[in-house]
């Protein structure tokens, strides 16, 4: 499958059908002028996110922010190739640095994979419950969802009239090793219902739309994990 526009300003560039099996879904949004990358794949494709947006028409050159959900290795391992070439700032939560930064590569899950981890800089470290940047002339807005890993973000822009939300790993799964915490991803997810957005981009399932679908969508993950604990 070819990079492909989701709706005005936002594209998927990356993800299982598009690059590589192993890689997260990999998003770009387009403020006007500014682009970000939101997460980065497992690394190996790398390289052909550039050549994707290139397809798009859009400039490399203009990428602002390269945005990690958070720090497992499907998310993460693209990170370091992409600030080498796009000169970008990595975003990250301040809880996810000892995986991001590769001081804990374990919470990294590169050895699920039998890969080795490509530890990168963060550049913006976002320390608060909500946080924003500007994007062009978009506010993405950040807000820290812990569950899945302690520092996990959920960030969602308001753009023609749609509200979009970056949902990555919402299914989970839950390892006492990365630091998941059921009550917090439940309360996570609450908060994101709230948002009530209209698309969501899922990190390994794609687009969800609209709202209806995404609450479905949501609600489902919720009923399941409260039958099984
Ligand atoms: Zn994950
Ligand atoms: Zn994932």
């Amino acid at each position: 499958m070819k990079p492909f526009k989701i709706c005005d300003g936002l594209y998927q560039i990356g993800g299982p059908e598009i690059t590589a099996p192993e890689d997260c879904c990999v998003y770009l949004l387009d403020g006007g002028g500014e682009l970000a990358i939101i997460d980065a794949g497992l690394g190996r494709s790398a390289p052909e996110l550039i050549g994707n947006i290139k397809k798009l028409a859009l400039d490399p050159a203009s990428v602002k922010y390269l945005v990690a959900t958070h720090g497992h290795i499907d998310h993460t391992g693209g990170l370091a190739y992409l600030k080498e070439k796009l000169q970008a700032k990595v975003v990250a939560h301040e809880h996810e640095l000892p995986a991001v930064e590769g001081k804990n590569v374990s919470l990294t899950a590169a050895s699920y994979y039998g890969v080795k981890y490509r530890p990168v800089a963060v550049d913006v470290v976002l320390r608060g419950e909500e946080e924003t940047l500007d994007l062009g002339g978009l506010k993405l807005v950040f807000l820290h969802t812990p569950g899945h890993t302690p520092g996990g973000i959920s960030p969602y822009v308001d753009f023609g009239g749609k509200r979009i939300l970056f949902g990555q790993d919402i299914h989970g799964p839950f390892h006492p090793a990365w630091g998941s915490d059921l009550a917090a991803w439940e309360q996570s997810m609450r908060r994101l219902l709230a948002l009530k957005p209209d698309i969501l981009c899922e990190g390994h399932f794609g687009i969800y739309q609209p709202y209806e679908k995404v609450k479905r969508y949501i609600e489902g993950y919720l009923q399941r994990y409260r039958e099984k604990a």
